[in-house]
């Protein structure tokens, strides 16, 4: 796994960086996974409430704010299980996305969230644990991340 040889001592969060780059059988598509780092490693780790609602908020307001670019895809959004942060999978025409567009988008995507009245798909029929959210905890992350810049990072440190 590419993701076990980052070395997790010498990143600062928040940042995006490239983690995987998958040619599509067949040629003209590609399908490309992104960390999406909240937190910095090994200091405070998102709630499990408060990651669940980011979640949900991102899995609405990415694929939203995506739509408008022309052949890219949003796959998925999951969390990280060390709860710092999420893997954000695209599928794009080869060579379309980068990793400037991908921090524009969550940008954009953290602003819409800021908007929602309340977290999509929180429901009973819908989710899988409705009653673990938080909202306003989702809200203030958000906010707190406004006033930081979003790295683009190009040359992480690996492990040897
Ligand atoms: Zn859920």
């Amino acid at each position: 796994m590419e993701s076990f040889r980052l070395d997790h001592t010498r990143v600062r969060a928040p940042y995006v960086r490239l983690a995987k780059r998958v040619p599509v059988p067949g040629g003209g598509h590609e399908v490309l996974a992104y960390d999406l780092r909240l937190r910095t490693p090994n200091t405070e780790l998102l709630s499990p409430k408060v990651i669940h609602s980011l979640e949900h908020l991102l899995a609405v307001s990415l694929r939203s704010v995506t739509q408008g670019v022309e052949g890219v895809k949003v796959l998925d959004v999951s969390p990280m299980g060390c709860r710092t942060g999420f893997y954000l999978t695209f599928l794009s025409e080869a060579g379309h996305l980068s990793l400037e567009r991908v921090v524009g988008l969550v940008e954009e995507a953290l602003d819409e969230a800021l908007g929602y009245e309340s977290v999509p798909g929180a429901s009973m029929e819908s989710c899988g644990g409705y009653e673990e959210h938080d909202l306003p905890g989702a809200r203030d992350v958000i906010q707190g991340l406004r006033f930081e810049s979003l790295v683009a990072l190009r040359d992480p440190p690996l492990l040897r």
